[in-house]
């Protein structure tokens, strides 16, 4: 029998943190009054995680576990476990515990009122530094800017989905995943619960910049094509101004005899031009990157090892078929 509630929690080298959140998980759903199970996705972890997750699969079994061939990044992990929850209602929730488990409850409450998506939104972030929130505020509102999808601020993966929108999300076959983007993108009644976020339970973030960087990107260009339409824009204004180059370079050629002086303008003229072209270059180049991404059409992941599933039956549903 599939449970009413599923938990996905992916995890990264979080050896010193995951005993303490199943031990906070499982008190929690215990009180919940629903059947639940745990589906852990191991990300490629190198330290002891996959072993502590085979023997909470063995003690327990509600407690599901895949672990994947190698690291293939936090939002697969989660799609992944997505993939192979079978509850009726699944949240997303991270292994730190800067997520708490008690607010689920509220998330389910919520939920059978007959919002299909409750997304928690952060109130106040502890233990971040000053650098963290100030860019992810900014960049938030930078994305929404540029997005026609409307994507809620302060909001991370940390939410329930209701089967519906869980199904929806794996009809999404994309290999750039912006997952908080594309729960907006699919709609269905949602709603926010703002929560207080902690900090980290033990261990340190597995988000360095050059992570945050990527992920950022991944929301821009999944969601917008507006970097394009500033290319183009760019592309114009240079054409206008290199025509008034064009012009006073003439006028002074035709009518004047200064006119080798004008080199300074033409140096200047020359690397402007450079400039803007190679940018138009790069901006077109990432979304031709995607583009190649998505055309070798390879799957998502690879599962090494799985643990607590009945025989065969991995997941409710079989996996739909891409739809392009
Ligand atoms: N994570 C993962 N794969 C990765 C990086 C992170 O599965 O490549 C997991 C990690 O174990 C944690 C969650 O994603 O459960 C969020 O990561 P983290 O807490 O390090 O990010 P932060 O909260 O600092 O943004
Ligand atoms: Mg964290």
């Amino acid at each position: 029998m599939a449970p009413v509630l599923s938990v996905v929690v992916p995890c990264y080298n979080e050896e010193e943190v995951l005993s303490e959140t199943h031990r906070r998980l499982s008190g929690t759903l215990g009180d919940m009054g629903v059947s639940w199970e745990i589906v852990y996705v191991n990300d490629g972890s190198r330290d002891g995680t996959l072993d502590i997750l085979r023997k909470l699969a063995r003690d327990d079994d509600r407690v599901k576990m895949i672990s994947f061939s190698r690291n293939f990044g936090h939002q697969i992990a989660v799609s992944a476990g997505m993939d192979h929850a079978s509850g009726d209602a699944v949240v997303l929730i991270d292994a730190d515990l800067q997520d708490p488990p008690e607010v689920i409850a509220e998330m389910l409450a919520l939920w059978r009122q007959g919002y299909q998506v409750v997304y928690g939104q952060r109130r106040t972030r502890e233990g971040e530094t000053a650098f963290k929130l100030a860019t992810a505020r900014t960049f938030y509102r930078v994305l929404n800017h540029l997005s026609d999808t409307p994507i809620p601020l302060d909001t991370g993966d940390f939410r329930l989905m209701d089967r519906c929108v869980v199904e929806a999300m794996r009809h999404m076959p994309e290999r750039d995943r912006f997952l908080r983007g594309m729960v907006s993108w699919v709609g269905y009644r949602q709603r926010a619960l703002p929560y207080d976020r902690a900090k980290r339970f033990a261990g340190e973030s597995k988000y360095p910049l050059r992570k945050m960087i990527s992920f950022a990107l991944d929301g821009i260009l999944s969601f917008s094509t507006k970097p394009l339409r500033v290319a183009t824009f760019m592309g114009f204004s240079a054409s206008a101004m290199a025509l008034l180059g064009i012009l006073y370079a003439l006028v002074l050629r035709l009518f004047t005899n200064i006119w080798v002086s004008g080199w300074t303008l033409m140096f200047i003229a020359l690397l402007f031009m450079g400039g803007v072209q190679l940018l138009c270059l790069g901006i077109m180049g990432e979304y031709i990157g995607r583009i190649y991404r998505e055309s070798k059409g390879r799957p998502l992941y690879f599962v090494a090892e799985r643990a607590g599933f009945p025989d065969g039956a991995v997941s409710r549903a079989p996996k739909p078929d891409p739809v392009r």
